[in-house]
């Protein structure tokens, strides 16, 4: 399957903030917190699962698409999402998100960045509803050992994947575009379904090319 990427040349040059989003994902709510896969509820319908390194902006990213500052704990000190919080659309609870712990944060011990490694491995490998991974990245610093690992998986596993550089405000424009192309050239050989797009969770840009992607994951 060739590479599908969302983000057309114009709308990145134009890089137009985007404050629009649907219903289906501001009625976000939280159903709780679960240590491991084995006590999460039934494994049915459809999920999507967020994954990224510690203090990539995972949390607010999902608050972005939610616009809910609140749903997933936003941290100045990374490393504190240690469990799986799932989130549910609209009441629908077979329409899901999944906010997996946050990896490689160096100040954590290394017994527990195995055990959360852990965590992650074993949703990723047991999930039958997992349709789609959102991989968020800060896009200062894309494509790290453990994101390129994720990709490897979802390209063995035919897992398809939405690639987020986020923090884009960070960038002036020009410099998100180079940094997303760059990104682009270095996932040549991909060949499963994915995506990718500049974010900035403090701005929304580019968060209705995100809104479309989660949609098709999650056959909406
Ligand atoms: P997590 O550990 O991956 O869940 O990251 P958080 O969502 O807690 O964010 C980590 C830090 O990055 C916080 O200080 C956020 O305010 C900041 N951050 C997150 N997203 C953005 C963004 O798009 N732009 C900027 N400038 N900062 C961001």
């Amino acid at each position: 399957m060739e590479a599908d990427y969302i983000l057309t040349y114009q709308s990145n040059l134009q890089f137009k903030t985007d404050m629009t989003t649907k219903d289906i994902f501001t009625s976000t709510t939280f159903v709780g917190s679960f240590p491991s896969h084995e006590d999460l509820p039934l494994d049915e319908g459809d999920e999507i699962a967020f994954c990224g390194r510690s203090n990539s902006g995972k949390s607010s990213v999902i608050n972005a698409l939610t616009k809910n500052k609140k749903l997933a704990k936003t941290s100045k000190t990374p490393g504190r999402t240690q469990a799986i919080n799932l989130f549910c659309l609209k009441n629908n609870e077979n329409k899901r998100l999944i906010d997996l712990p946050g990896y490689g944060y160096a100040k954590v011990s290394k017994s527990k960045r195995q055990q959360w490694g852990l965590v992650i491995d074993e949703y990723l490998n047991r999930r039958k509803s997992l349709k789609g991974l959102v991989i968020i990245m800060d896009i200062r610093h894309p494509l790290k050992d453990s994101d390129q690992m994720l990709i490897r998986w979802c390209q063995e596993t035919q897992t398809p994947f939405l690639v987020v550089l986020n923090k884009a405000d960070k960038f002036s424009k020009n410099k998100s575009f180079s940094e997303l192309q760059k990104t682009k050239k270095l996932m040549k050989g991909i060949t499963v379904s994915h995506e990718i797009t500049a974010f900035s969770s403090k701005d929304f840009l580019g968060l209705s090319d995100v809104i479309k992607c989660l949609e098709k994951f999650l056959s909406l």
